[in-house]
C-alpha cells in the first residue's frame, strides 16, 4: 500500500469522503464516532465477508463492497428498522492496488447513496490471508425491534422475494446450468453478486409482523430459528415457495431441485410470522414497498420445521443449510 500515505491516507483518500454527509463521523478523523441515537435503541448486526468463502476472489470490487453493505441492509430490515450507517473493518491483501481500492469505494458509494446510509468509522489492516471485510450496521427500528421469538399458534409464515436465485447464481458460476437463456444466467449470477435487501418492506414490519428473521443460510435452516426462539412448529409447503423464472425452468427440468433450493444460502429475503388479522396491513405494505409477499405455511403448536411436498407428505430434507463449521 506504499505510494498512497499508507494507512491515513489510505483512509483519508478512499473513506473519509464517504462520512462527509454524517456529521457523527467526525470526518474519520476521531478515535470514535458518535452514532444518533433512537428512544427504542439502535438495531446493531455485523457480518463479515471472506474472499473465497462469500465471493470469489476475482469478483468485481464494486459488487463485493454492495454485497458487503447489502447482507447486513437485510439483517437489519428483517428486524424492522431503517439503516442509518455503519462501521468498516478491512483487512486488505498487502498488494492491494489503488485501481482496486478505488472500485471498491465506488461500489460502497453507489450503496450508500441508493440505500441512505453513511460510514461512521472502522480499522483498517492488512492481511497475509485472504481480503476479509466486516461491517457492523446500524438501524433505527419500527414500533419495536421484530424478533425472532415472538411467532404464535394461527400465524401465517411469510417470505418475501423469491428463494433459491443465488445458491442457484453461485452454482452457475461454477459450472454454467443446461437449458437456460443468458438473461436468465445473468439473472442468477447478479443475485448470487447483488442481493437486494428488502429495505422499504423492512421498514413497516414491525407494524405486523409477529416474528422475523433475515433468510440468508437456507430457508429451513433459518425458519428452524424462529420455531425454536419462539417455542412453536412452523409448516410449510414445499409448492407454495416463490421462485423465479429462472428457478422455475431449473425446477422443471429436475422436479427434485426445488427441495434443494430451501436449503441453499445467499437469499437475503425476510421470512416472518403474520398473525392472520393482520396479512391486509402486510400486503398493503408489500404493494406500497412493491414487494412480493408470499404465504408458505402457518404456525402450529410444537416444534421444528416441517416441510410437506405435493402429496401432503413430509420431506426428508438434507443438507440442512450452510454452517461454517461444520465438518465436510
Ligand atoms: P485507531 O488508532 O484507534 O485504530 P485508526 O487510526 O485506525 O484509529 O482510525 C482513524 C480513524 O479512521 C477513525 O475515525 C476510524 O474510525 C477511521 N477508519 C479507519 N479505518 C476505517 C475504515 N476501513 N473505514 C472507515 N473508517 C475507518
Ligand atoms: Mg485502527
Amino acid at each position: 500500500m506504499s505510494g498512497q500515505g499508507g494507512e491515513f491516507g489510505l483512509i483519508a483518500r478512499y473513506f473519509a469522503p464517504l462520512a462527509k454527509s454524517a456529521p457523527g463521523a467526525l470526518g474519520l478523523l476521531d478515535d470514535a464516532a458518535l452514532l444518533p441515537t433512537s428512544r427504542q435503541g439502535v438495531v446493531t448486526t455485523a457480518d463479515a465477508i471472506v474472499a473465497g468463502v462469500h465471493f470469489l476472489p476475482d469478483d468485481p470490487p464494486e459488487t463485493i463492497a454492495r454485497k458487503l453493505l447489502r447482507v447486513n441492509l437485510s439483517d437489519i430490515a428483517a428486524k424492522g428498522a431503517r439503516a442509518f450507517g455503519y462501521v468498516l473493518t478491512a483487512a486488505f491483501p498487502r498488494d492491494v492496488t489503488p485501481r482496486w481500492l478505488a472500485a471498491f469505494a465506488r461500489g460502497l458509494k453507489a450503496d450508500q447513496a441508493h440505500f441512505g446510509i453513511h460510514l461512521y468509522g472502522g480499522d483498517t489492516v492488512a492481511t497475509p490471508g485472504p481480503a476479509t471485510f466486516s461491517v457492523t450496521m446500524f438501524g433505527h427500528p419500527g414500533k419495536a425491534m421484530v424478533r425472532r421469538a415472538g411467532a404464535l399458534p394461527g400465524d401465517l409464515v411469510c417470505v418475501t422475494g423469491t428463494i433459491g436465485d443465488g445458491g442457484l447464481g453461485l452454482a452457475e458460476l461454477r459450472a454454467p446450468h443446461r437449458g437456460l437463456s443468458p438473461a436468465q444466467r445473468r439473472f442468477l449470477v447478479a443475485r448470487y453478486r447483488i442481493p437486494q435487501p428488502r429495505t422499504r418492506f423492512g421498514e413497516a414490519l414491525s407494524r405486523f409482523a409477529s416474528s422475523g428473521l433475515d433468510v440468508s443460510d437456507g430457508l429451513v435452516q433459518d425458519l428452524t430459528h424462529i420455531a425454536d426462539v419462539s417455542g412453536v412448529r412452523l409448516v410449510m409447503r414445499s409448492e407454495d415457495v416463490p421462485l423465479s423464472a429462472a428457478a422455475a425452468a431449473l425446477v422443471k427440468a429436475d422436479p427434485g431441485l426445488r427441495a434443494r433450493l430451501l436449503t441453499a444460502g445467499d437469499d437475503y429475503e425476510i421470512a416472518f410470522t403474520v398473525p392472520k388479522r393482520r396479512l391486509a396491513a402486510c400486503k398493503a405494505a408489500a404493494l406500497k414497498a412493491r414487494t412480493r409477499v408470499t404465504v408458505i405455511g402457518t404456525v402450529e403448536a410444537g416444534q421444528g420445521v416441517a416441510v410437506l411436498g405435493r402429496d401432503g407428505k413430509a420431506l426428508a430434507l438434507t443438507g440442512g443449510g450452510y454452517d461454517h463449521f461444520r465438518s465436510r
